[in-house]
């Protein structure tokens, strides 16, 4: 561990306090003024029994407040957003970080002062699910619907194995072993539907006539699915099986159709264009609630009645 005792982070170069956080006791010279503001909470980070005025103690230096049990790396990104010091914060943020600043913003009350800064690192795109789990958890203590939709979406759609492996004590306290289910529930509804969807396929097309057009089309287009892995027991990781049925060529039947009169009523059907509008409707309703979440413990996954995915309010 670096010493960091006789280094101390001017956010506030004039503030009235020392904060000295954790066992490497970083020291963060802040202003208790801002700190105050931006609590919900009475036991904000300077401690119940402070007080206006008891600060400078009539000596003019800067109280040392002693946080030995808080994460210095957290402390020192919520103090630099409350103070506006935008520049010093990291320009990018670990996931187990970002879960740091959220578990101590929500201890001190400090969430909604965090609202904007927070949405920049709870962004899903690219990361991993073992990154994405930790995001959630961390979504759910900044309060951020959108984020925790967007997060259990991507954990849903581009993750194929058990969510089981994601489970660490860190997130167990926050998230329970209920987001488990709820994401296997949604995955298990995604590679249905999908499957639902491509199988829907087979009758697209129709000639009544028997000329046997339409059920080797049909033939042809079974067949085609097999060979794209887009057979309903292939579908492990939805985005990927939802990419591939984008770009699945047409199916071309091995034999010809006898002549039938109505030949020229027979039209490929648009495969892909067919797909969209289920695709995309399936897509959208992926992504768990956190109105549903946070109050309704033994809830369905998905939303019974139409929620904003916004920030919740402060009653959750
Ligand atoms: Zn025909
Ligand atoms: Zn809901």
């Amino acid at each position: 561990m670096t010493d960091t005792r006789d280094k101390i982070v001017n956010i506030d170069a004039a503030g009235d306090i020392i904060l000295v956080v954790g066992p490497e006791k970083l020291r963060l010279r802040v202003r208790s003024l801002f700190l105050k503001a931006a609590s919900k909470l009475s036991g904000t980070i300077l401690g119940p029994y402070w007080k206006e005025g008891h600060d400078i103690l009539g000596t003019g230096l800067p109280v040392e407040i002693v946080l030995p049990e808080e994460n210095a790396t957290a402390l020192r990104c919520i103090c630099a957003i409350l103070h506006h010091q935008i520049k010093l914060l990291p320009q990018i943020m670990a996931v187990n970080d970002v879960l740091r600043v959220a578990v101590t913003a929500n201890k001190f009350g400090v969430v909604d002062a965090l609202t904007f800064a927070s949405q920049f690192w709870l962004y899903p795109l690219n990361r991993g699910a073992n990154d994405l789990i930790v995001l959630a958890a961390a979504a759910s203590l900044f309060k951020n619907a959108q984020a925790f939709r967007d997060i259990t979406k991507a954990l849903v759609l581009n993750y194929g194995d058990s969510y089981l492996a994601l489970l660490s004590e860190d997130i167990m306290p926050i998230l329970g072993e209920r987001v488990f289910c709820l994401l296997e529930e949604q995955r298990g509804f995604a590679r249905l539907k999908l499957g639902e969807i491509l199988i829907k396929g087979i009758n697209a097309l129709a000639c009544v006539h028997r000329c046997g057009w339409t059920s080797k089309y049909a033939f042809a287009y079974m067949k085609l699915l097999e060979a794209q892995d887009l057979w309903p027991t292939s579908l492990f990781v939805v985005a990927e099986a939802i990419e591939r049925a984008n770009m699945m060529p047409d199916p071309i039947p091995e034999e010809s159709s006898a002549q039938c009169r109505y030949g020229y009523k027979h039209f490929v059907p648009e495969y892909r264009k067919s797909f969209r509008y289920g695709l995309d409707d399936l897509t959208s309703r992926i992504g768990i609630c956190l109105h549903c979440f946070h109050s309704n413990q033994a809830g369905p996954a998905f939303c019974q009645t139409a929620h904003e995915h916004q920030n919740l309010p402060d009653q959750y």
